[in-house]
């Protein structure tokens, strides 16, 4: 039987809707900062698309281009001055920063409350205690599209390859949530195949082309390709190889279009999340169950 083809785009245009309606009936505009140091190019159309999504369902945008040799201080201090603007809900820096920037410095210079991306130590902290706070964006993005694929996660032999401070961790701790049983593997892993040939789901996060391959995959198993590669033809592909997969795969993603799209959406639903914890003075709620024991 073919796999469910899980469309991102069409899933991110549905969330995108529903948070259009959310931020029309609030009181307030909500604001996204999102800084961007540098010209690399990747990172310039990163940005330009999450302010255009952030515009488009009314969430007022501001893009702070600053030069590729500004100063970690000169960063610091604009991060503050973001932090005390209270028209500013949400603050996101592109990453990656020039090396004369240490990254850690700039997030864990940035209002925990307006850490859009989830990426300040404090809700990572929260996250991996079980405690409610901003979730990084593509994780957040996986457990949509897992939810939407209607994947019994409790007691699932799940695993995610990867084991990164922005993917591979956080989507392990919400399935852990979930109460799946959860393998996190990695590039020391031995026999990625055979631990893939157990997990009835798998998230790739790895950053291969094609690694995961058809035979790795068991019959109905839902798999998740959050990786963007870029072939020598400049077409792009994820981490799992589509074709050898979509036969016998339960559901899987394309690449792109799959966990693409939902990660912006994502983070539009964190600003807006932020918003109202801040506005509000409301603790922020997750739709995230409590874990059992
Ligand atoms: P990363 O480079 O920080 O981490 C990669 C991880 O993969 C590491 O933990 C490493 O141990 C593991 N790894 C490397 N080679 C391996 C191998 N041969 N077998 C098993 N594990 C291996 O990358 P990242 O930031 O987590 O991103 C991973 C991929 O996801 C990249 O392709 C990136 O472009 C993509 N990505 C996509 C989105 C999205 O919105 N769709 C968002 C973030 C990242």
């Amino acid at each position: 039987m073919t796999a469910h083809i899980l469309d991102g785009k069409a899933l991110a245009a549905a969330l995108r809707a529903d948070l259009a309606q959310r931020a029309a009936k609030l009181p307030y505009r909500a604001g996204l900062a999102v800084v961007l140091v540098g010209e690399e190019a990747a990172s310039a159309v990163y940005v330009r698309n999450k302010a255009r999504a952030a515009d488009a369902i009314g969430v007022t945008a501001w893009t702070i281009r600053l030069p590729a040799g500004t100063t970690e201080a000169a960063l610091l201090a604009e991060i503050a001055r973001l932090n005390g603007d209270p028209d500013v809900d949400g603050i996101l820096v592109q990453l990656p920063l020039p090396p004369q920037i240490r990254p850690e410095a700039v997030i864990g210079a940035i209002d925990p409350t307006k850490d859009v991306d989830g990426f300040h130590p404090l809700n990572v902290g929260r996250l991996h205690s079980g405690a409610p706070g901003l979730v990084p964006c593509t994780p957040l993005g996986v457990m949509k599209l897992l939810a939407h694929a209607g994947t019994a996660l409790r007691g699932a032999r799940a695993v995610v390859l990867g084991r990164s401070a922005i993917v591979g961790k956080p989507v392990a701790e919400l399935l852990l949530r979930a109460d799946a049983t959860v393998t996190l593997a990695h590039s020391r892993t031995r026999d990625l195949a055979a631990e893939c040939r157990r997990a009835e789901v798998i998230i790739a996060a790895v950053g291969r082309a094609e690694l995961v391959r058809g035979d790795w995959v068991a019959n109905d198993a839902v798999v998740i390709d959050v990786g963007i590669n870029r072939r020598a033809d400049g077409s792009l592909v994820g981490d799992v190889a589509f074709d050898e997969c979509v036969d016998h795969a339960g559901a899987i993603t394309p690449v792109p279009g799959g966990v693409g799209p939902m990660t912006i959406a994502c983070l539009l639903e964190n600003t807006l999340a932020a918003a109202a914890a801040r506005r509000d003075q409301k603790s922020i709620q997750r739709p995230l169950r409590s874990q059992s024991p």
